[in-house]
């Protein structure tokens, strides 16, 4: 039985299904929200240059649901887990939910739905307006939203710092991450080149559980209240 406490430097590479019980909309699946709304066709450099406005109410909508949801007990067991050991969290979720249960140290992979950025001056802004109402930098050009979006590729500086505290640490926990999509696939992978333990909280088996020493099967929330006791 993995405990947290039995580590040093632990990160948690969070996934989809760790604001599943928070509520957060899932892209993809049954009941996915998105049905009026070609998700690609919003969510891309090419649209955002072709229509801002219409991307932006996309984004405002997502603004709106997102949030509406809290962070669940599996956030809140993340960020207290800090108390006892050095915690970073990798995630690959945009909501903000661990930031907003207390966790300091959070590297976004795909950014973050509350931080907008000016392409044209470079200036960067965090809010949680939602909606957000104005719409242009200072400079007069378009925020855009600071997501990585279909066709972006990663910010280098946060797939540095990932791959930093993964290579450094004693426990790596993937949480609620399907992990066949880049950096899902590969971070892992660097974890246990470093000689940690590594283990996968998911309700099922995911096509990269064979690397992980242990795998928990269950929410996120369950198998966190277990691993933090
Ligand atoms: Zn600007």
């Amino acid at each position: 039985m993995i405990r947290v406490s039995d580590y040093e430097r632990v990160v948690f590479f969070t996934g989809a299904g760790m604001s599943v019980e928070s509520g957060v909309p899932t892209y993809r699946g049954p009941g996915g929200v998105w049905k009026e709304y070609d998700y690609e066709a919003y969510a891309c450099q090419p649209a955002f240059d072709r229509d801002p406005t219409n991307v932006w109410e996309f984004h405002n909508y997502r603004r709106g649901l997102v949030g509406a949801c809290a962070a669940n007990r599996g956030h809140q067991l993340v960020a207290a887990a800090a108390e006892q050991v050095s915690v970073t969290v990798v995630t690959q979720n945009i909501d903000g939910l661990h930031q907003l249960a207390g966790t300091q140290e959070v590297i976004e992979l795909h950014g973050s739905l509350w931080r907008v950025r000016c392409d044209a001056c470079g200036a960067r802004e965090e809010d949680r307006e939602a909606p957000k109402a104005v719409l242009r930098c200072a400079c007069g050009a378009w925020w855009r939203p600071d997501i990585v979006w279909f066709g972006d590729a990663l910010d280098d500086a946060s797939i540095a710092g990932a791959v930093s505290s993964i290579g450094a640490c004693d426990l790596l926990v993937s949480i609620g991450t399907s992990a066949v999509v880049y950096p899902a696939a590969q971070l892992p992978l660097i974890a246990r080149e470093a000689g940690a333990k590594l283990l996968e909280i998911n309700p099922e088996p995911t096509p990269m559980s064979a690397i992980y020493d242990e795998c928990m099967r269950g929410t996120a929330t369950e198998m966190l209240e277990a691993l933090c006791r």
